[in-house]
This record gives C-alpha cells, sequence and structure tokens, in this order.
C-alpha cells in the first residue's frame, strides 16, 4: 500500500516514539522571529542549555518592524527591545540573522523560500502559526508556541501525534480575476474553520499543479485558518525550478541527488487517505469575508448569509460577526464601504501578488480612492528592490498607494500600522479576528491582492474583475 508525503516525511523524522503515545519528530529547520524567541532563549538560558544545531536555524525581524522607517533606536522602545534582544541571542547562540542592515530581512515565511531554506521532505517549525506556507514545497510544517521553540533550539526535535491526512482535491481552469487566496478562502469556507482539526492537508488537483509557487504558498498558508495542522503539495517540476540557484538550495554538484530525493518523497499514487474532498475550480468566485472568522465569507458577487443557512452550533458566532462588522444578513457583499486597503503580508506579499496589480495600474488611469488610506508593504527586502528597480513602486506611488519597506505591518499590527477606531480594511492577509488589525473595533475584509487593489480604487467592496475589465483564464 502507499504512501502520502506526510506519512513518509513524518517517518523519516522519528526519532523515538514516546511513552506518551506521541513521536519525538526532527526538525530539520527551524525559523525564529523576534516575538517568540525571546523567551525561549532565556528559558533555555535558565536551565544551561545552549542551541544544539545553530546551523538549521535561522532568524529575521518581522512583526514589530516599522515599515515607515526602519531607522535604529526603533521609535517604539519595546519594539527596539525585543529587536535588541533579538541580536543579542543570535550572536550569542552564532545563528544566522537575515538582516535588516544587510538588505536582508523579510517575512519569516517569504525569506525561507525565498533563500531555498524551504526544501522537499523537509520538516521545519517555526514560532508563527503560518509556518504551514512551507508546506507549498512538499515540505512538512509546523506553527509551535513559545515552550516549543524553546524545545526546538534545545533538542532540534518536537513531540508530536500523528495527523490523519486530508486530501483536497481541486480540479479544472479558475476564471479570470480568481486567484489562489480565493481557492484557500473558498476551501475553508466549504470546510469550516474547525474542519481540518487534526489533519494534515495535502491540495492536488490540475488546479494546484498549474499554480506557480508563490500561488501554492498563498493556499499553503491559510491550511491553518482552516484548522489543519499543517498542508502541503506534492514537489513537481515547478518546486524544483523554484529552488535552482538559490543561496542555500543544494549546489549544481548535490543538485540531481537532492531532485532524486525529493521526487521519492511525494505521495504514492495508491496512497490511501483518511479522507478525501473534490472542488471544482469553474465554482469559485472572488472571495471576501464579512464576519470575524475566515470561513466566514462569500462570493463577491453574492450577499451575507441568512442565519438560517448555518449550523446551530455555529450560529452563536455568526450572529457576534453581524454585530462586530455591523453587517446584516442579506445585505450583497459589493458596495461595502472602506478606510484602509493592505496589500502584504506571508498570504499575499510577493513578487507576483504585487505584479498582478501593477499590471492593471499600469494599464489604466486608476486612482485611489480620497478616502481610502491604501499600503503596498513588501513582504521581504529582497522583493521591495525588485520592485523598485522594476519601477513598480513609482506606479503604486502614483496611483495613490503609499510603498512601504518590507515586514508584517497592518497583518498583526504589531508595529505602528494599525487601524483607528472601527475603520473597514481590505486586506490580503490571511485573518479577520476581532482586533486583529490593531484596533480593538477595527473590522478586516479578507481578499485577494487585485480585490484589495479594486476596493482601494473604488473607495467599496467591487469586483475586480469589472472595475480592471479582467478577462480571459
Ligand atoms: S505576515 Fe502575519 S501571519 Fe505572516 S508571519 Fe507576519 S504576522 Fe504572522
Amino acid at each position: 500500500m502507499g504512501k502520502t508525503l506526510y506519512e513518509k516525511v513524518f517517518e523519516a523524522h522519528t526519532v523515538a516514539r514516546l511513552p506518551s503515545g506521541q513521536v519525538q519528530l526532527l526538525m530539520g529547520l527551524h525559523l525564529i522571529h523576534e516575538v517568540t524567541s525571546p523567551q525561549a532563549f532565556s528559558m533555555l538560558e535558565e536551565r544551561g542549555l545552549s542551541v544544539l544545531f545553530p546551523e538549521r536555524t535561522f532568524a529575521t525581524v518581522d512583526h514589530i518592524i516599522p515599515t515607515f522607517s526602519q531607522l535604529r533606536p526603533l521609535q517604539d522602545t519595546l519594539a527596539e527591545q525585543m529587536l535588541v534582544a533579538l541580536e543579542s541571542n543570535v550572536a550569542r547562540h552564532k545563528i544566522r540573522y537575515f538582516a535588516p542592515e544587510r538588505g536582508e530581512q523579510g517575512i519569516v515565511h517569504v525569506i525561507g523560500p525565498e533563500n531555498g531554506l524551504t526544501q522537499p521532505g523537509m520538516t521545519i517549525c517555526c514560532g508563527d502559526s503560518h509556518t504551514a506556507t512551507h508546506g507549498a514545497f512538499g515540505a512538512i510544517a509546523f506553527g509551535i508556541g513559545t515552550s516549543q521553540v524553546r524545545d526546538v533550539l534545545a533538542s532540534q526535535t518536537l513531540s508530536m501525534a500523528k495527523l490523519k491526512v486530508r486530501r483536497i482535491e481541486i480540479n479544472g481552469h479558475l476564471k479570470a480575476g480568481v486567484t489562489a487566496k480565493d481557492v484557500t478562502l473558498y476551501v475553508i469556507n466549504r470546510l469550516g474553520v474547525n474542519g481540518g482539526v487534526g489533519f494534515a492537508y495535502e491540495y492536488a488537483g490540475d488546479t494546484i499543479e498549474r499554480m506557480s509557487m508563490d500561488e501554492r504558498m498563498t493556499v499553503c498558508n491559510m491550511a491553518i485558518e482552516g484548522g489543519a495542522r499543517c498542508g502541503y503539495i506534492n514537489p513537481d517540476q515547478t518546486t524544483f525550478e523554484y529552488l535552482k540557484g538559490r543561496t542555500y538550495s543544494p549546489s549544481a554538484a548535490q543538485w540531481d541527488r537532492a531532485v532524486a530525493y525529493w521526487d521519492s518523497v511525494k505521495s504514492d499514487a495508491d496512497a490511501v487517505y483518511d479522507d478525501v474532498k473534490r472542488f471544482r475550480a469553474e465554482d469559485i468566485e472572488p472571495m471576501v469575508t464579512w464576519g470575524i472568522t475566515p470561513s466566514q465569507s462569500a462570493p463577491v458577487t453574492g450577499q451575507v448569509p441568512e442565519m438560517g443557512d448555518f449550523e446551530s452550533n455555529e450560529q452563536e458566532s455568526v450572529k457576534e460577526a453581524y454585530r462586530y462588522m455591523a453587517v446584516h444578513p442579506g445585505a450583497p457583499i459589493a458596495g461595502q464601504r472602506i478606510d484602509v486597503a493592505f496589500i502584504g503580508s506571508c498570504t499575499n506579499g510577493r513578487l507576483s501578488d504585487f505584479e498582478t496589480v501593477v499590471r492593471v495600474l499600469e494599464n489604466g488611469n486608476f486612482k485611489v480612492a480620497p478616502h481610502v488610506q491604501a499600503l503596498i508593504v513588501p513582504g521581504s527586502m529582497k522583493v521591495k528592490n525588485e520592485m523598485e528597480s522594476r519601477g513598480w513602486d513609482k506606479i503604486f506611488t502614483q496611483a495613490g498607494f503609499e510603498f512601504r519597506e518590507a515586514g508584517c505591518s497592518m497583518c498583526l499590527a504589531m508595529n505602528p500600522d494599525k487601524l483607528i477606531g472601527n475603520q473597514v480594511s481590505a486586506s490580503s492577509s490571511n485573518r479577520n479576528f476581532k482586533g486583529r488589525q490593531g484596533s480593538p473595533t477595527g473590522r478586516t475584509l479578507l481578499m485577494s491582492p487585485i480585490m484589495v487593489a479594486a476596493a482601494a480604487i473604488a473607495g467599496k467592496v467591487t469586483d475586480a474583475r469589472e472595475l480592471f475589465s479582467l478577462s480571459g483564464s
């Protein structure tokens, strides 16, 4: 009987079976950042331990970094202290740090792949929920808590229970203007925010196979929002092409051996899954969230659902969503006024995410609506530099967008980029929880980058396909 990629990678990294029934799993790559690592380093040092595999640990600063100016010392003294703590920990433990002053910094889930650190068949962990992003390469990648960060620093292992595997198959051609973000929001809408609890999600099907690595990362990034512990896509030629020549990718001499191994970890054709769900790409429309969880979404052509559309155990959350978001059942999704537009984050802060927007801006005389503040926040300094070298910064600023420095920015608003009061934000990020974007009463509408751009220009939620006359596939 064949095996899934998850089973193969899990078994290859099993160090020991623990009396608890859990498994001690070796972590091939540990990514750290300034928010969840300081306490872990303190706990490590309290026990007189050092980092076991500093060469498998890589650091960046992303959550707290300002996007207006990264001049030191940072204006926010708490942020400056966190950055100083990170700098001192990485120096003391000889950990490779992707530093802003060397032009290397970026969101942890953007810099891993762009430097070739993320590779098929790996186990990867990071103290951030959206570590599932790295699964796009056929890695098994987990978000972990602070005490687990300590454990991995000390032992390079994690204790984990084995997950079930659900294959999510999407076949067919996406309509023009429908993106990977819409695919992942659609799947979460269909399976629910708790539908994936206890599962690893394997995304498959010809729609997924045709996706670029950036698109695959967008899909896997939000596996966690559907309750799955991780999400992955079997590696293929697209994966190998992406990795070729990157800083930490295997050298030319080791390349063929690496590809042979990467090929061998793919799920077998006769692999047995605990569950299979199938969706048609043609059924997917541009999705917009109307509520306070990523599953509370609807097509831009649709309406806010009625209470009767939900199971009784969901109705309390739906009621709270109506109240918090100040929306009414039956109200059209399109037309809701927005105050802020944010394109960035580890879900949609890569070069191709901005390219989709640049292409429409350069072909039309579009301007951000006067009442909207629109932020363009590259996912890494590399992405930012590449955008500038192509002149995209000027295209964005001429259209009325603010072109910022790299970081997490308004995804979590741990830096100065925050909503004010009950502002409504059209956001390409991954969470629309209450208060997520920095104001306790701020409201977030998740959507794709092209849909955020359309909302920024129209000043309200708008079908990007109509505004930008998108057609073809
Ligand atoms: S962009 Fe958002 S989800 Fe991604 S690492 Fe930063 S805060 Fe976390």
